[in-house]
Formats: structure tokens, sequence, C-alpha cells
């Protein structure tokens, strides 16, 4: 049966890194609007264009672009066993577009199940301002908590980490801001449909790791 995977929890929380790490296990896709929106921007796409300015406000890009890059996303071949989303819905009325778009790719017979990364919040804002990634293979780093042995290149492929820009202190206060009044709401509203699972995210990855998998095979 196709299994549709997706992730809520605040900026940080360590979706990222987790759903990478699913995708590989499940042999599905990693679907991430954050990376897609960001090569968007890269390539100066007309949706790039339209996204970046949002992008460097903290603010949610507005829907019909994120909608128009997730359908052509999760439409491919594939996606056709299941996906892990992550990044997006982050509204309800986002919520409101995957069914429509998962209604039209026709998913009938999927199971879907939302996973949300329950974590203490004081620490996020330093975890982001030490967060780097690796442009070629984005494997993500924390340059206090898990930095690359050599301090300035991934350990997985050996290029140059960079930071994103959105991860200074103050667009990601800002980001906060746009999770708790937009994406906040998504948990209660994926629990009335019972399709929620919640998870411990506080601890090493290990931890997080384990409690992923219960909740994704439960
Ligand atoms: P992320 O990499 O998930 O932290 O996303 C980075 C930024 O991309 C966000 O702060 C938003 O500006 C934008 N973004 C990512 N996903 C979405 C989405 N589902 N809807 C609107 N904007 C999004």
């Amino acid at each position: 049966m196709k299994k549709e995977l997706i992730f809520l929890g605040p900026p940080a929380c360590g979706k990222g890194t987790q759903t990478s790490k699913l995708s590989e296990y499940l042999n599905f896709p990693h679907v991430d609007t954050g990376s897609l929106l960001r090569a968007a921007v890269k390539n100066k796409t007309p949706e790039g264009i339209t996204a970046e300015s949002y992008m460097t406000k903290g603010q949610l890009v507005p829907v019909e672009v994120v909608a128009a890059i997730i359908k052509r996303r999760l439409a491919e071949s594939d996606c056709a066993n299941g996906y892990v989303l992550d990044g997006f819905p982050r509204s309800v009325e986002q919520a409101g577009m995957l069914e429509d778009i998962n209604k039209e790719i026709d998913d009938s017979d999927a199971e879907f199940r939302a996973v949300y990364f329950d974590i203490d919040t004081e620490l996020l804002i330093e975890r982001i301002i030490n967060r780097k990634s690796c442009p070629k293979c984005g494997e993500i780093y924390n340059m206090k908590f898990k930095a690359p042995s050599d301090g300035v290149h991934c350990d997985k492929c050996g290029e140059e980490l960079t930071q994103r820009k959105d991860d200074t202190e103050e667009i990601a206060r800002a980001r906060f801001d746009t999770y708790n009044k937009e994406t906040a709401p998504l948990t209660a509203y994926y629990e009335s449909k019972g399709v929620l699972r919640k998870i411990d995210a506080n601890g090493t990855i290990d931890e997080v790791w384990e409690r992923l998998l219960h909740a994704v095979n439960d």
C-alpha cells in the first residue's frame, strides 16, 4: 500500500535530518519544500523570484507557488509507492490542497500519516544559528553539536559547508512566529482526523530515530 508521510514541527526541530534518513530507509523520495524553493531561488525561475522575498522575511511563500511545485513533484513516478514530505503542508489551507493533489494523483488506497516532532523550543534559535549544510549532498551539521571533522568540509562528500541565508537570528524569530500562527494549528487538524502521531523530538539523533520508526510503523 502506498504510504504518504508528512511531518510537522517547529523550525530546526530535527525534521530535515530524520526525514532524509527515513527516506533512505523506506526507499521513498524525500520531498522537501524548503530545498525545492531554495533551488528555484538559485536558478532564478519565476517561482523562485516570487518565493525569495517571502523566504528572506521568514514568511510563507504564496500557497499557489508552493502547491504548483509540490503537485509536479508528487506526480513523478518515484512517488508512486510513497513519499516522505517535509515542509508541506504548513497551514490548514495547504493541508486542503494536499488532499486535492493526492486525489488528483489517485491515491484512493494510500495510507496517510502525519508525524509531529514535539520539542522544547528554547534551544532551537541557537541550533539554527549554528546550522550549516552541504550544498552538494544535503547533509546537515551543527557547528556546536555535530561539527564536521575538519570544521569546514562535509564528512560525506568533501564539499565546503554553507549556511542558509535565512538562518540568522532575526529571520529565525520571524519563522517561529509564522510557525506558531500558521503551522501549529495543523496538529489539531490532523489529530481530529485520527492520523496524527506525536513523537518526543528531544534527545539524540539515534533516540529520536527509534521513536520515529515506531511512529511510522505502528
Ligand atoms: P524550511 O527549509 O522548511 O525551513 O523552509 C524555508 C522557507 O521556505 C520557509 O521559511 C518559507 O519561507 C518557505 N517554505 C517552505 N515550505 C513552505 C510551504 N509549505 N509554504 C510556504 N512557504 C514555504
